[in-house]
């Protein structure tokens, strides 16, 4: 699939979690979810980030989400089974869980990659999202069909000199994936990967500081796929990996 034209009203009465929702793609994604209709639940790391989206949101009157400032790096399970109570009691279920939030951790040989700068990206980018998909299932079964979706990368898919710890945090993202996917097959939870492709944020920036950054597509140039993954047009899409800029 190279597109898909989403109706205006594909995710109304919906509601969304989105992480790493202040900035680059997530933001995006939680304003084009808003835009669709959503309840988006957005949360991140900066809670001044997500006052912007939280705002932005509010001022053209799409459905008020919610804010929810957590650091994945120091989360522990019991904030997810906080966070998983609190959106129980606040809208008894979850449609759509978009884990997006993520970090490079700097680009290093091999002999070089500090113990603690690994540590810290497989928390963010994959302890941390497996704990809080944990914590959440029991609010996803709440709703008719849920869509779980996480964030890959080319690197997660064929590994790469230098960018030791985030293409493993990323082929393991794969991994859980397909296994979850293979897991919940046949109940009403969907679990697939997007890998955007090269895009034009902050994260992008720093992996490649020399690149001219207007050849790249932005992240409102994706949200086509991100779109039809958290939409029932998908309910049948289960263990896939994605392209958002397919070739
Ligand atoms: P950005 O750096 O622009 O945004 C990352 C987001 O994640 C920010 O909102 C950030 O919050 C949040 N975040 C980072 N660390 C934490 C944390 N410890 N706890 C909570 N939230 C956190 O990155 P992109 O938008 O480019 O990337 C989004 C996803 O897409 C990532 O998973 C990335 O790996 C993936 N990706 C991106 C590509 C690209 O070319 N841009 C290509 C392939 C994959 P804050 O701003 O508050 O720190």
């Amino acid at each position: 699939m190279k597109s898909y034209q989403a109706p205006a009203n594909l995710l109304t009465d919906k509601v969304i979690l989105v992480t790493g929702a202040g900035d680059g793609i997530g933001k995006e994604a939680a304003l084009t979810f808003a835009r669709h209709g959503a309840t988006v639940i957005l949360l991140g790391k900066t809670t001044d980030k997500l006052t912007a989206v939280y705002d932005e949101i509010c001022a053209s009157q799409w459905p008020e989400p919610a804010i929810v400032p957590l650091d994945l790096k120091g989360a522990s399970q019991k904030h997810y089974q906080d966070l998983a109570a609190t959106i129980l009691a606040e809208f008894g279920r979850l449609d759509g869980l978009l884990h997006n939030a993520g970090i490079l951790g700097g680009l290093a040989p091999f002999e070089h990659i500090k113990a603690d700068i690994w540590q810290d990206v497989l928390q963010v980018n994959l302890t941390g999202p497996m704990l809080m998909t944990q914590a959440l299932m029991p609010v996803l079964r709440k709703a008719a069909h849920s869509s779980i979706v996480f964030t890959s990368s080319g690197v997660g898919r064929q590994g790469r000199a230098y960018w030791g710890s985030y293409a493993v945090s990323k082929f393991a993202t794969e991994g859980l994936m397909q296994t979850l996917a293979d897991e919940y097959a046949g109940s009403s939870i969907r679990v697939n990967c997007i890998n955007p492709g090269a895009t034009r944020t902050s994260m992008r920036a720093r992996a490649y500081p020399a690149e001219n950054a207007q050849k790249l597509k932005t992240p409102a140039d994706l949200m086509w796929l991100y779109l039809y993954l958290m939409g029932d047009d998908s309910i049948n899409i289960n263990g896939q990996s994605l392209d958002a800029q397919p070739k």
